[in-house]
């Protein structure tokens, strides 16, 4: 397949102004299993940037070495400023990582733990605020274990905001959730957005990258095959000739759906 890249023409000096996120030459190796292959990447100040690829691609392992959580072999990653391989716990303190529900307490109503997780940070924070911002406000006393699924993962993006990062990391957000939840998130990354955050995200849904992310990058194998905007990627495609074997309707099942259920949150 043909490598198809824009960073050679885009960023041709090393400078990291204006970049949330600066990878130079990143390489990781588990044993002889080389996971991530000397990838270089920039993701730009306020940019939804979208990771995908392959199950094994690597992904993972480049967004944790990112976030400060693994240790690269080789090669340069500036996090908001920051160099994460000299300074992780610096970069920790700027960023937001979205974790599982299953690592919350049980016992601890959504305003608790949202106050346990600025104490964490040496912050107070209004955390009802907070879950006004994620549409969870009518559930501020009630426990994470009693969330449907697309609360979880909006209250797991809470806990990410208390130290009001300037970088957020969202691992699968959406998966598992109906097509309101998933719209609903849409709309929440949207808005996080527009504060001035910046967006990492990794998804195995082609439909979600192509609506949030302004670029995505292509993984396989540990390297980046192609980093673009979602469009020129596939115009690139359709102007190599490709033809799809899609019957082009103006409404599709997912709409159908929609239609019937209607676009409002059922969860609450
Ligand atoms: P997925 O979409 O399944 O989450 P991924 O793109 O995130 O995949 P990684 O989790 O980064 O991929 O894994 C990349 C490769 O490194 C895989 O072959 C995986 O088996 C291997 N790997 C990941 N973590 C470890 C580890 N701690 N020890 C050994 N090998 C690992």
């Amino acid at each position: 397949m043909d490598v198809v890249t824009e960073q050679a023409e885009a960023f041709p000096d090393a400078s990291t102004a204006g970049f949330a996120i600066v990878v130079d030459g990143l390489r990781k190796r588990y044993g002889s299993l080389v996971a991530v292959d000397g990838i270089s990447f920039r993701v730009k100040d306020r940019e939804i940037f979208g990771l995908l690829g392959p199950n094994g691609a690597g992904k993972t392992t480049t967004v944790e070495i990112l976030e400060g959580l693994r240790d690269a072999d080789d090669g340069r990653a500036i996090v908001a400023g920051i160099d994460v391989r000299k300074e992780p716990q610096k970069v920790k303190g700027l960023i937001g990582v979205q974790l599982q529900s299953s690592a919350f307490f049980d016992g601890l109503s959504l305003l608790e733990l949202l106050d346990m997780f600025a104490a964490l940070y040496g912050r107070r924070v209004d955390a009802m605020a907070i879950l006004k911002k994620v549409d969870l406000a009518e559930k501020a006393r009630s426990q994470v274990n009693k969330l449907s699924g697309g609360q979880k993962q909006r209250f797991s993006i809470a806990t990410a905001l208390v130290n009001e990062p300037r970088i957020l990391f969202l691992d699968e957000p959406t998966t598992g959730l109906d097509p309101q939840a998933r719209r609903n998130l849409w709309e929440l990354a949207d808005s996080i957005r527009a504060e001035g955050r910046t967006i990492v995200l990794t998804t195995h849904y082609m439909d979600e990258a192509e609506t949030l992310c302004d670029r995505v990058a292509i993984m396989d194998h540990g390297k980046i095959l192609a980093m673009e905007p979602p469009d020129a990627l596939i115009q690139r495609l359709i102007d190599k000739g490709f033809k799809g074997d899609r019957v082009e309707r103006s409404a599709n099942l997912e709409d159908v759906f929609l239609d019937m259920t209607g676009h409002g949150l059922r969860e609450a």
